[in-house]
């Protein structure tokens, strides 16, 4: 496996990889990889010849100075665990590379940004977008590979690719879970055993309301037993919200043929943990 940790040499690798008629899948991360990176790619593998992955904690998006310190760093580890599992390159650029100077575009998502960790993280996606157009330039993927875990995200980043016409596909691949059904995250390393117990209640939650509005209960009595839920076992809801998931509109009609979602964003201690469920229409 490759190392770069500027463009210009990873162009020359993927540029000698096109015209031999490869296809090139992208594979973006932050790092302190786990099982659900692992998931996307091992499906980039399967669809593409070539397959890039990315590390980079990337400062713009995070809007909480200590979540950026705290977040889990651990670069030879990381690279071990791509190199075994058959990915061909990988690009982990320092911040100078990656921002040379302050970034003075700013990309907005209008409605699709005003609830849920575009409400609760102000400034979030729009150093998504900064980051996910940088990789998009770096690496020209014929393909890129993102996560249902962030599903707002992947929204967004579709968004993004619409408006400015990049030339990728997206793949936006199921949750990744841990035996407890807690959604696979790097911000669980940071758990201690305890709460990643609590943390459980989260995937729990989700199911339970699932249920409930598939009986017929009403969207608000729901999103109180939710929350409540989560507050007597030990968590610190933020968000729980019932969405349209081409839209994001918040209390969809489950029955006019769009896929309909439950996102929750809560506290587990100082850890923010976020996770989803895509509703069955049977
Ligand atoms: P991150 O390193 O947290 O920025 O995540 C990199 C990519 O992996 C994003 O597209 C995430 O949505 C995706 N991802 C993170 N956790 C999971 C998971 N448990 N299952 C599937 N994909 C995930």
């Amino acid at each position: 496996m490759e190392v770069f940790r500027e463009p210009d040499s990873l162009q020359k690798f993927l540029s000698a990889h096109r015209c031999a008629g490869r296809s090139i899948g992208l594979v973006p991360t932050m790092g302190a990889l786990h099982d659900g990176h692992l998931s996307l790619l091992s499906n980039a593998l399967r669809e593409n010849d070539i397959v890039v992955s990315t590390i980079y904690v990337n400062p713009t998006q995070f809007n909480n100075a200590e979540d950026l310190e705290k977040y889990p760093r651990q670069e030879q580890h990381d690279l071990q665990m791509l190199e075994e599992s058959g990915c061909h390159a990988v690009f982990v650029p320092p911040d100078e590379v990656m921002y040379p100077e302050r970034p003075r575009v700013t990309v907005g998502f209008s409605e699709m940004e005003a609830s849920m960790e575009g409400e609760f993280r102000p400034g979030h996606f729009n150093g998504v977008a900064l980051v996910v157009a940088k990789l998009f330039n770096a690496v020209q993927p014929d393909r890129a590979y993102f996560g249902q875990k962030d599903l707002q995200q992947y929204l967004i980043i579709r968004q993004l690719v619409r408006d400015l016409g990049f030339r990728v596909t997206l793949r936006c691949i199921p949750i990744f879970r841990e035996a407890s059904g807690l959604a696979m995250s790097s911000r669980n390393q940071r758990l201690t055993d305890q709460e990643r117990t609590r943390a459980a209640h989260i995937h729990r939650m989700l199911q339970e309301s699932a249920t409930r509005l598939r009986e017929g209960g009403s969207w608000e009595q729901v999103q109180k037993g939710g929350l409540d839920y989560l507050s007597e076992n030990g968590l610190r809801p933020e968000y729980f919200e019932y969405v349209d998931v081409e839209t994001l509109a918040g209390h969809p009609n489950h029955f006019d043929g769009n896929e309909v979602a439950l996102c929750v964003a809560a506290y587990v201690g100082t850890i923010r943990l976020i996770d989803n469920l895509i509703l069955d229409r049977s």
